[in-house]
């Protein structure tokens, strides 16, 4: 299962709207300091509701938006090699802002966005996006902290859970 295309309408300096293919294995985006490469990644995360506004560099979710198209609204969609479609949208309001979610290009909850993305193995607490800085932190983390990470992957930690949990029952 992989991503095969990124929609960006209206997001952080993608003003126009902007298509992504990605194939499978291995696509590397390059380009000039400041030019968007990591704003492709927060589009990713933010769609499929994987981070927080701070974790996408936002002090709140509406600077997200465009700064000079002068719309309300920014939106993201994301195709897998199954045709699984997952679309978010953000509108600005002046009482705060909505934020809307599709899938298939039915409205639904985030909630249903997480349980789909889950049965793919992407889950917020994974490990699925390598953000700038992560591999540095690891190589510098105490041993017990970076068995926790492997624990985490490896799917230890969750029976480890189940075990603590029966055990305290
Ligand atoms: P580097 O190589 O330095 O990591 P990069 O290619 O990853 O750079 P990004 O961090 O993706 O660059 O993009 C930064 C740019 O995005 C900045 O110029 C910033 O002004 C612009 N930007 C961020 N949010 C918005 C927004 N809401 N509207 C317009 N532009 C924005
Ligand atoms: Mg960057």
């Amino acid at each position: 299962m992989y991503i095969t295309e990124l929609e960006i309408n209206n997001f952080k300096s993608f003003g126009k709207k902007t298509k992504i293919p990605f194939n499978e294995g291995f696509t590397v985006v390059s380009g000039p300091n400041g030019s968007g490469k990591s704003n492709i990644i927060d589009s990713i995360l933010f769609c499929l509701a994987l981070s927080s506004a701070r974790g996408l560099r936002a002090e709140k979710l509406t600077d997200l938006i465009n700064l000079n198209s002068g719309k309300n609204t920014a939106e993201v969609s994301i195709t897998f090699s199954d045709d699984t479609k997952i679309r978010r949208k953000i509108k600005r309001t002046p009482h705060g802002y909505y934020s809307y979610n599709y899938l298939n290009d039915r409205a639904c909850k985030q909630s249903d966005i997480v349980e789909v993305l889950s049965k793919f193995g992407i889950k917020a607490e994974g490990y699925n996006v390598v953000m700038q800085g992560d591999i540095t932190r690891i190589t510098e983390m105490s041993d017990t902290e970076r068995r926790r990470i492997i624990d985490e992957i490896a799917g230890v930690s969750e029976f480890d859970k189940k075990k603590n949990q029966a055990l305290s029952e």
